[in-house]
C-alpha cells in the first residue's frame, strides 16, 4: 500500500516559503485524499466516503489500535485507507445478501433516510439516518460481520492549547447518570468480551470507538458509551476535571506545590519526545492561527489554564448530537440501532440553551 511518509512531507512544507508552503500544501492534502480514494477502490456514492470519515472510528481491531497509537498526531486518514483495505476481502454469500438488502428498508419514526449504497467490495449495505428532532446523523452499515461495532465522533476543534478536548476524552469515560461507577472503562477493558474498546483525540473530532462479538456485551458497550458521552459525571462533578485534567498537589508542608493529573503528566511523556515535539513544531508552523496550530492533546504548560468552567462548555457547545456522527457496522439488528440511539438523542434535547442547528456553522 502507498504510505504518505507525514512526518517527512510536513517538515519539508514548513521550511518552504509562504507561497511555496500554500501551494505544497495544497498539493500534498490533494495527494492524500488521491491516495485514499485510490486504496478505497470504492469510486463514488457516499457510504465510501462516509467510510473514509468513519473508518478511524469504526473498523475495530488492529487498525483502530493503529490509528489510536497516532493518536492525536493523527493528519490525514491514511489510517482509514488501511482499514479499507482490510475489509475488501468481504464477501457475501448469496443467502445473506437478501438479508442485508432487507435491513436497507427498515425505518424508525424518529429518523429520515438520508441515503443509501451498497459498497459490494465490502459487502456493506449502508443506510445513513438523520435524527430529526436532534439532527444527529447515523451511519449503519449491514454487514455479514459478526465483530460489531460501533462509534461516536464529535467535532471538536480547540482554540487553544489546553487540552481541553483530551481531557475531556478522559473524563467522559469515569462515570455517567446511568453507569455511576467512577472508572467503567477500565473495568469494561477487564470486564467485557470486547474486540475494542478505546477513544481517541484527534485535532479537529474526538471519537469513542468500540467493538465486540458478543451481541448482549454490544449493546451494553454501546449503552455505556452513549450514556458516558451524552451525560457524563464530568460536567456535574469538578473532581473528574481535577484528576484528569491538573490539580495541585502537596505530599508534605514543606514540599513546594506541583501540578498532577492523568492527562497532564501523559502530556508531559509526550513532551519529552523529540519527535513529538518536531511534529508539533511543524504543525504550528505550518497551520498558525488554526485550530491545527494549537495541540488537541494539550501543551503542559497550558493545562493548567483550563478552568472547570471553560471545560464544562466545551463538553455543552460540542457534545451535542447534531455535532456528532454515530457510526454502527456488523451483522447485529438495525432497528434495534436506531431504538437504542434514539433514547440518548432524545433525551439531549434541552441540554443547555444551544442551537443545533447554528452549532453547525461554529
Ligand atoms: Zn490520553
Amino acid at each position: 500500500m502507498v504510505r504518505i511518509d507525514r512526518m517527512a512531507l510536513l517538515t519539508f512544507i514548513a521550511s518552504a516559503s509562504p507561497l511555496g508552503r500554500r501551494a505544497l500544501l495544497a498539493s500534498a492534502f490533494g495527494l492524500t485524499r488521491h491516495v485514499n480514494s485510490v486504496t478505497a477502490r470504492a469510486s463514488s456514492g457516499f457510504a465510501s466516503r462516509a467510510f473514509a470519515n468513519y473508518a478511524a472510528a469504526a473498523a475495530g481491531g488492529g487498525v483502530v489500535t493503529a490509528a489510536a497509537r497516532d493518536g492525536n498526531r493523527d493528519l490525514s486518514s491514511s489510517s482509514s485507507s488501511s482499514a479499507l483495505c482490510m475489509a475488501m476481502t468481504a464477501n457475501v454469500d448469496e443467502s445473506v445478501k437478501d438479508r442485508l438488502l432487507a435491513s436497507m428498508e427498515v425505518t424508525h419514526p424518529s429518523y429520515e433516510v438520508i441515503e443509501k449504497d451498497v459498497v459490494t467490495e465490502y459487502g456493506s449495505y449502508c443506510v445513513l439516518y438523520r435524527h430529526k428532532k436532534t439532527g444527529a446523523e447515523l451511519l449503519s452499515v449491514a454487514t455479514d460481520d459478526d465483530n460489531k461495532s460501533f462509534g461516536i465522533t464529535f467535532r471538536t476543534p480547540p482554540e487553544d492549547s489546553t487540552g481541553v478536548p483530551h481531557i475531556l476524552e478522559h473524563s467522559v469515560l469515569c462515570g455517567s447518570t446511568k453507569y455511576r461507577t467512577k472508572d467503567p472503562f477500565v473495568r469494561l477493558l477487564q470486564g467485557s468480551l470486547n474486540t475494542f474498546l478505546n477513544a481517541m483525540t484527534y485535532p479537529d473530532r474526538t471519537c469513542y470507538v468500540l467493538a465486540s462479538q458478543n451481541l448482549k456485551d454490544f449493546y451494553n458497550l454501546v449503552n455505556v458509551y452513549a450514556d458516558a458521552v451524552y451525560n457524563p459525571r464530568a460536567v456535574k462533578d469538578p473532581n473528574v476535571h481535577a484528576q484528569e485534567g491538573w490539580h495541585l498537589e502537596l505530599e508534605k508542608k514543606e514540599d513546594p506545590l506541583v501540578y498532577k493529573g492523568v492527562v497532564y503528566n501523559e502530556m508531559k511523556g509526550v513532551y519529552s519526545s523529540p519527535d513529538s515535539l518536531l511534529s508539533r513544531e511543524s504543525m504550528r508552523s505550518v497551520f498558525p492561527e488554526t485550530t491545527y496550530g494549537v495541540d488537541s492533546g494539550g501543551d503542559p504548560k497550558k493545562i493548567p489554564e483550563l478552568s472547570y468552567e471553560q471545560f464544562r462548555e466545551f463538553h455543552e457547545k460540542f457534545y451535542h448530537p447534531a455535532n456528532s456522527r454515530i457510526y454502527f457496522s456488523g451483522d447485529d439488528d438495525v432497528l434495534t440501532r436506531l431504538e437504542i440511539m434514539d433514547g440518548y438523542l432524545v433525551s439531549q434535547l434541552g441540554y443547555g440553551d444551544f442551537d443545533y442547528w447554528a452549532g453547525l456553522n461554529v
